[in-house]
C-alpha cells in the first residue's frame, strides 16, 4: 500500500489512469486563491517528426497540482477562468511557469514549444508585448514559440482576429490552429489568417485504427494542410496503426500517448535524452 501511495504521489502521468479523477467542482474563489498562491504549473508533452521519429518540441499544458497529490486538468478550470474574468492572469501565470521550466533549453536542437491561447487572450492587447518580454527574460526566441489557438477562437469577427493574430506574428511568434475539424473555422480563415500549422483534432486521430470515416477525414485534412503549406500535426496518436497511417499520408508531426504522455519538466528532459 505504501508503494502504491508513493506511486500515486509521484509526479508522472504514466500512472495517471490509476489516479482517481479529480471530480470536485472548482469554484471561482479556489481559482483566485490558487492564482494568488502561484499554484498553476505546466506539463510538457513531446511532439515528434513522423518521418524521422525525432523529437521536434513540446506542447505545454496547464496543470493545477493539489496538496493531496494529483492534478486538476485544464478542462476543469480553463473555462471557469474564462467565464470569471481570470483567464488573462491565469494564462500569464501558466506561461511564466512554462517559459521558466522548459525541458532542455530553447537553444538546444531548435526545439519548438507550443503554448495554448484562450480566445479571450486575443482580446488582451497588451498580451503580445508582454509575451515577447517574458521570452526575452528567459532568453527564448519568439520563433521557437508556437501559439495554439482553437478554432472556436472565433471567428465572428475575422478582422479583429486577423489584427490580434498579426500582433503575435510581427513579433516572430508562430501560430497554430488547434483542434481542427471540430470547430467553426472556415477554409477561408485557414488560408487567409497567418497560421503556419494545423493540428488535427484528436477525435479523428484516436479512432484511426477503428474508423474508416476518421481515416478519410484525416487523409483529407492532411491534404488540405499540405496544399496550404502548413505544418500538419496530429494529436491523440494512441497506437502504432495511427502513427503509421499518418506517416504514410505525409503528416509532419505526431503527438500522443503512443509517443509519450505529458510530463513534468524534469521527466520531459529525461525522456528527450534517452
Ligand atoms: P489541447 O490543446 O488540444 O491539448 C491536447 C490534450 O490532449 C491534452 O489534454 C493532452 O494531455 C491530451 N492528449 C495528448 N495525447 C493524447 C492521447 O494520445 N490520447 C488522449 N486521450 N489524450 C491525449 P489536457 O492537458 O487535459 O488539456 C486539455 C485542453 O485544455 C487542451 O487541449 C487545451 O485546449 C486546454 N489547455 C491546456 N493548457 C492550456 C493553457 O495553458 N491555456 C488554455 N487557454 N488552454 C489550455
Ligand atoms: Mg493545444
Ligand atoms: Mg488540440
Ligand atoms: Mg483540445
Amino acid at each position: 500500500r505504501t508503494e502504491l501511495l508513493a506511486l500515486l504521489a509521484s509526479d508522472t502521468e504514466e500512472i495517471a489512469p490509476l489516479r482517481k479523477p479529480y471530480m470536485q467542482p472548482v469554484s471561482v474563489d479556489q481559482l483566485r486563491q490558487a492564482l494568488n498562491n502561484n499554484a498553476y504549473e505546466a506539463h510538457f508533452q513531446p511532439k515528434t517528426s513522423c518521418f524521422t521519429g525525432k523529437l521536434v518540441g513540446f506542447e505545454c499544458l496547464a496543470r493545477w497540482p493539489q496538496k493531496e497529490g494529483g492534478m486538476i486538468p485544464p478542462d476543469q478550470f480553463i473555462s471557469l477562468a474564462e467565464q470569471s474574468g481570470l483567464i488573462n492572469e491565469l494564462t500569464r501565470q501558466i506561461y511564466r511557469y512554462a517559459l521558466a521550466n522548459l525541458p532542455l533549453t530553447a537553444r538546444d536542437q531548435n526545439l519548438k514549444y507550443a503554448l495554448n491561447l484562450s480566445p479571450l487572450n486575443l482580446l488582451d492587447q497588451t498580451f503580445p508585448r508582454w509575451l515577447l518580454t517574458e521570452c526575452q527574460k528567459n532568453d527564448i526566441s519568439p520563433s521557437s514559440i508556437i501559439l495554439e489557438v482553437t478554432e472556436t477562437a472565433s471567428m465572428d469577427n475575422p478582422l479583429a482576429l486577423l489584427e490580434s493574430l498579426t500582433q503575435f506574428r510581427i513579433r516572430g511568434f508562430q501560430l497554430s490552429i488547434d483542434d481542427f475539424g471540430v470547430g467553426y473555422s472556415s477554409l477561408v480563415q485557414l488560408a487567409r489568417l497567418p497560421f503556419s500549422e494545423l493540428k488535427i483534432d484528436q477525435m479523428f486521430v484516436k479512432t484511426l485504427s477503428t474508423s474508416e470515416e476518421s481515416q478519410k477525414i484525416v487523409a483529407a485534412v492532411i491534404g488540405l494542410g499540405k496544399s496550404l503549406g502548413l505544418n500538419v500535426v496530429a494529436e491523440g496518436v494512441e497506437d502504432e496503426i495511427a502513427f503509421n497511417y499518418l506517416r504514410d499520408l505525409g503528416c509532419d508531426e505526431a503527438q500522443g500517448y503512443f509517443i509519450a504522455r505529458p510530463m513534468d519538466s524534469s521527466a520531459a528532459s529525461a525522456w528527450s535524452k534517452k
